[in-house]
């Protein structure tokens, strides 16, 4: 946990792109008695007696109800919510209905302890922000890399949406508690930093194309944790140590690298978006769809492939962004689509016209985003020995289905990725059945 010490409380100024990165998690402990010691920590810091504990059923077996007795212990009484399972199964989810549920059983004053991966985190980071009240975080799983960044993604009537919160004060966990998860969640964790190598060089796409900010630093910060899990992967598999704290390492960093940024841009490009329209068809036909993580980890490998085959050969013209929003696709999502398409479609459209008028820019963009990526071949090894899905069969979405939402997914947002380039040079969608068979079939 070397590295993630070093940014606790900093603000940075940062020698690659002249801003100051400020990272606001004061505490970050990977210890063997975390649930004990946390009140401890938690009054170290001057944050308010009275804890109120947030777990579900199943985090709150692995560490809530420690977490809550070792608060009991201290002060004598404590607060402890555990959401529900919904009635059709599956767990709690982060949206607008479990979050009035929780408004009514939080007391007005305490200290808001999360202990949870993805949907606690995230509800409890949404509490907090709005009413002004500090939190900490005992995360249960290696699961996402949401635990130490500002983004909230809940769903609101029904559609996926992005808020901007505020980070914990404190992440206090230790490895048994995370070598407890489902191995299913480990792995989609891993599938979850795996995407930098593509989110970063669509940011550095952006940022020659649109000029947008761009900084190597906050790219590239988990560079010194990144070999230890891209070497050995199967330590994650294997639940072994250094397998989890790496993974766990990387996705703390993950988490500053997107909070110093200032933007979701170092680990979220066009990988995210086939995961997010996976998401959306999920809910559009009722459906459950798989883990965040696993589904991206798939999006990644599709999008490394798409690096690697636009930049074999110089396209002669660019198309423009001219497709149109399919409301027999979108269905009750389509005019919220739109809205995004049309910024897209607008990008789309002044990056074909650039790279049709100025001669050296493909070359740049071939050398400086492209060779940020990494090949395919490497992130299938990593995720099949990481213990990650890395097939379509692993998610239990149909060849077909990926196809349509790896067409579709060009849609939504207006960031430009390697899905829009793909477009303009005539990869997609004309070969996107060849590529989805060769890499995420076989
Ligand atoms: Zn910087
Ligand atoms: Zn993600």
């Amino acid at each position: 946990m070397n590295t993630v010490q070093r940014f606790l409380g900093q603000a940075v100024a940062c020698q690659a792109c002249g801003r100051e990165h400020r990272v606001g998690v004061r505490e970050a402990l990977l210890i063997d008695d975390a649930c004990e010691r946390l009140p401890a920590v938690a009054a170290a810091l001057g944050l308010p007696r009275g804890a109120v504990v947030i777990a579900d059923t199943r985090t709150r077996a692995a560490a809530g109800a420690a977490v809550a007795e070792a608060f009991r212990r201290r002060d004598g009484s404590v607060t402890e919510i555990v959401l529900p399972d919904p009635p059709g199964g599956g767990g709690p989810v982060c949206d607008d209905h479990t979050r009035r549920t929780l408004d009514r059983a939080v007391p007005a004053e305490g200290l808001l302890v999360a202990v949870g991966s993805g949907v606690v985190n995230d509800l409890v980071k949404w509490m907090a922000v709005d009413a002004g009240r500090p939190y900490v975080v005992v995360p249960t799983a290696a699961s996402m890399n949401g635990y130490t960044s500002a983004n909230i993604a809940p769903t609101l009537k029904g559609v996926k949406s992005l808020l901007e919160g505020r980070e914990p004060v404190a992440v206090v966990t230790s490895t048994a508690i995370l070598r407890s998860a489902p191995a299913a969640l480990t792995a989609a964790g891993l599938g979850d930093v795996m995407a930098k190598p593509v989110s970063s060089a669509d940011w550095r796409l952006n940022h020659l194309l649109f000029d947008e900010f761009y900084c190597p630093f906050c790219a590239d910060l988990i560079r010194e944790i990144e070999p230890i899990y891209m070497q050995a992967p199967e330590a994650i598999a294997q639940g072994r140590t250094e397998g989890l704290e790496a993974l766990y390492e990387a996705i703390l960093l993950t988490g500053f690298s997107m909070t110093m940024a200032g933007t979701s841009s170092p680990a979220s490009g066009g990988e995210h978006l086939i995961s997010h329209t996976l998401d959306m068809m999920a809910s559009r036909d009722g459906l459950h769809h798989d883990l965040h993580g696993r589904q991206v980890g798939l999006g990644t490998l599709f999008c490394a492939a798409l690096y690697q085959e636009v930049f074999r050969t110089r396209p002669g013209r660019f198309r423009s962004g001219e497709t149109r929003t399919e409301p027999a696709f979108w269905k009750g999502f389509a005019d919220a689509v739109e809205e995004q398409h049309v910024r897209k479609r607008r990008r789309q459209t002044q990056a074909a016209e650039r790279l049709n008028r100025e001669s050296g820019l493909w070359d740049r963009l071939a050398c400086e985003a492209g060779g940020l990526c990494c090949p395919p071949e490497t992130v299938r090894r990593v995720l099949r020995q990481g213990g990650a899905a890395c097939r379509l069969q692993d998610i239990g979405v149909s060849r077909e289905r990926f196809i349509e939402a790896v067409d579709h997914a060009h849609e939504l947002r207006e960031r430009y990725t390697i899905l829009e380039l793909a477009r303009s040079a005539g990869v997609l969608p004309e070969r996107t059945p060849e590529l989805v068979d060769i890499w995420l079939c076989a």
